[in-house]
């Protein structure tokens, strides 16, 4: 799936999003290209151009919150999303696991994202490692002392704040959409700091989506959004 997903993208933005960004800033287009910061037009390592970094890279973590968010909102999007959660055991290859379609959307959302608001490339490649060692990060089989893991969370989506977005339970996974800071949950009021069971019993998975092996082969996920329970 991670070959399948990355053939995707190569060959749906030849130049990457880092391609893009250099296009915008080129052509002035975009908020931060658009003021014509000084930061932007020539990149250094003042105050002000860390400074627009960090904004830029909050900003593109917001994006990606709201799209993960409509993809559990939306159910021609949730078909192609429940793919991920379709995984019975939550460990660091569902980190990997997504439907080269939802790759595919979510790289037209951050292309438009870096478009609209001029975001520069070095902002671009430290999310994009971020948010792809976020993602294995929280999807890990490791569990902090309950005490830890909830100081941590009010910072960052720990295992066990992002086990509960992969809990049976709808509620429950309609909740923690974070990716890597859980600000964004608690200013959008989608934070689940608890479950109903505890993270040892917790029950993960999609109850119509058995992990039998005519379910997990790869054509099987390939195709997974196009079954008539996959809106459900
Ligand atoms: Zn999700």
């Amino acid at each position: 799936m991670v070959i399948i997903g990355a053939l995707v993208s190569r060959s749906l933005l030849p130049t990457t999003l880092v391609g893009v960004s250099m296009w915008a800033q080129r052509e002035g287009v975009g908020l931060f290209n658009a003021i014509k910061m000084d930061v932007v037009e020539s990149p250094g390592s003042g105050p002000e151009h860390i400074a627009v970094i960090a904004l830029c890279i909050l900003l593109l973590d917001m994006v990606i919150y709201w799209q993960h968010r409509f993809f559990h909102t939306i159910p021609i999007l949730w078909r192609f999303h429940k793919m991920h959660h379709a995984d019975s055991h939550v460990d660091t290859t569902t980190g990997l696991r997504f439907h080269p379609v939802e790759i595919a959307i979510s790289l037209a959302i951050k292309a438009a994202a870096v478009v609209l608001f001029g975001i520069p490339a070095v902002a671009i490649v430290i999310f994009e490692v971020a948010l792809n060692g976020f993602a294995l990060f929280n999807h890990a089989n490791i569990r902090l002392p309950q005490k830890w893991d909830e100081k941590l969370s009010w910072l960052l989506i720990t295992q066990r704040v992002h086990r509960i977005h992969h809990s049976q339970d709808k509620a429950e996974s309609n909740s923690n959409f974070g990716f890597s800071v859980s600000c964004w949950d608690r200013l959008f009021n989608s934070f689940t700091p608890r479950a109903h069971y505890s993270d040892e019993t917790l029950p993960v998975g999609q109850k119509d989506v058995p992990a039998r092996k005519e379910n997990t082969g790869v054509l099987a996920l390939l195709l997974q959004p196009f079954n008539e329970h996959s809106s459900k």
